[in-house]
């Protein structure tokens, strides 16, 4: 099975972790996954922390948003093309995910296509495109009439507001690294960054419990709720309310979960090594590697029904699946109450209902797991 994966940085993370240590974890699975498309992202929330702060705080309820976006440092709900919610952004910072904030990656370095709304005009969206595969892809979506593609250069405000949340993201979330670490909780992916032994990290993981993974990542605050660790370990964990649990009488000795999970190492400099090993001379800035940067838009041909910016993630798809590029997509939508839900998506019909940001984190790799095992 061809699958597209979409998820936000830290889950394109955890998947390119699980590739590359896939023969020493036995989880080839994650190989079957050949699309890949990042989502930006300063920061999200816990689902409940979410609900309670729109709900309980600000007296709206989630049922009656159509949609949620960020804009000029406020979160905005909205309903019939009118503001029904403003929430200032400093307001909902204790509610921000304690995982995320030791998170440095805004852009999605390691995927195949990066999208994001900063930098590009309204109605459209920004796309960095970093591997081969990704342009072949934008280009045949382009040629084929899904989207329409103007490069970065050609539009307002450019690039120059994704460099900046860039370093806004990893100044404020090293600086939070490194008082945890004064406090004893050391952030292992940031300190594992650069590290090319990858027998030192496998070595390291062996003999790992779940109680290391307690204690090194879980309780240190540094978990990110991907629930990679249950996808490589669905028979001894599982996930309740987005934290992984040894189940009732299932043995602690979790070696795989250690090392797959992206957060007890993260070798992300050998990650990117191998990723744009075949795509010849690159821009590597701040945004880490890219071939280039468009502004891109969803044309009447997508016939999209719902989407965030300028729906290049869905129309994307489609074409992908249209073309027999993918067989189906690993992506996310919602309840009525805006709860967010996993999901694969294998027709149209089931990828245009996908469209729109779900500003709460979905915990996707189980499911990716089980489909990409079939
Ligand atoms: C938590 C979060 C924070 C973000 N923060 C920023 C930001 O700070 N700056 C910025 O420019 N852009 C940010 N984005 C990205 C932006 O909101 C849009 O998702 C992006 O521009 C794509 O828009 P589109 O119209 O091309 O996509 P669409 O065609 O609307 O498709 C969106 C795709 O993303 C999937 N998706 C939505 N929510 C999630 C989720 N939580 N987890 C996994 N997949 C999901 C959908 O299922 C769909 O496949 C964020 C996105 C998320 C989910």
């Amino acid at each position: 099975m061809k699958l597209a994966y979409v998820g936000l940085p830290c889950q394109l993370q955890a998947l390119r972790k699980l590739q590359l240590f896939s023969d020493q974890l036995g989880q080839e699975w994650a190989n079957s996954v050949s699309l890949t498309i990042g989502l930006f992202c300063r920061e999200n929330w816990a689902y409940t922390c979410f609900r309670a702060l729109v709900e309980d705080d600000y007296g709206v309820k989630l049922s009656e948003v159509e949609k949620f976006d960020i804009k000029k440092g406020k979160v905005i709900g909205m309903r019939n093309g009118e503001v029904v919610l403003e929430i200032p952004l400093a307001e909902t910072k204790p509610y921000v995910r304690v995982g995320c904030q030791v998170c440095l990656d805004f852009s999605a370095e390691l995927a195949d296509l990066s999208v994001g709304a900063v930098g590009s005009p309204a109605k459209y969206s920004t796309v960095i495109v970093r591997t081969k595969r990704g342009m072949d892809l934008l280009k045949a979506a382009e040629r084929e009439g899904y989207v329409e593609v103007k490069h970065i250069s050609e539009v307002k405000p450019g690039p120059k507001l994704v460099l900046k949340l860039t370093k806004e993201k990893r100044d404020e979330n090293l600086a939070e690294a490194e008082r945890r670490e004064r406090a004893g909780y050391v952030a292992k992916h940031i300190a594992t960054m650069g590290e090319n032994n990858l027998e030192k990290l496998v070595e390291e993981a062996q003999g790992k419990s779940f109680a290391d993974l307690e204690k090194d990542v879980i309780d240190a605050g540094m978990c990110i709720s991907c629930g990679t660790c249950v996808a490589v370990a669905s028979e001894q964990l599982e996930m309740v309310e987005e934290r992984p649990r040894l189940k009732e009488g299932a043995k602690g000795d979790v070696p795989n979960a250690y090392l797959a999970c992206p957060r007890t190492s993260l070798p992300s400099m050998v990650i990117a090594e191998k990723l744009f090993a075949d795509e010849g001379e690159m821009n590597s800035d701040s945004l880490g590697k890219y071939i280039d940067i468009f502004a891109v838009k969803a044309t009447d041909k997508a016939k999209l029904t719902r989407w965030q910016d300028g729906g290049a993630v869905t129309a994307l798809l489609l074409y992908a699946l249209k073309a027999g590029e993918i067989d189906a997509a690993i992506t996310a939508k919602r309840d009525e109450n805006w709860r967010p839900l996993a999901v694969v998506a294998s027709s149209e019909e089931e990828l245009r209902e996908t469209g729109g940001t779900l500003y709460c984190y979905v915990t996707n790799m189980p499911l990716l797991r089980e489909v990409a095992s079939k």
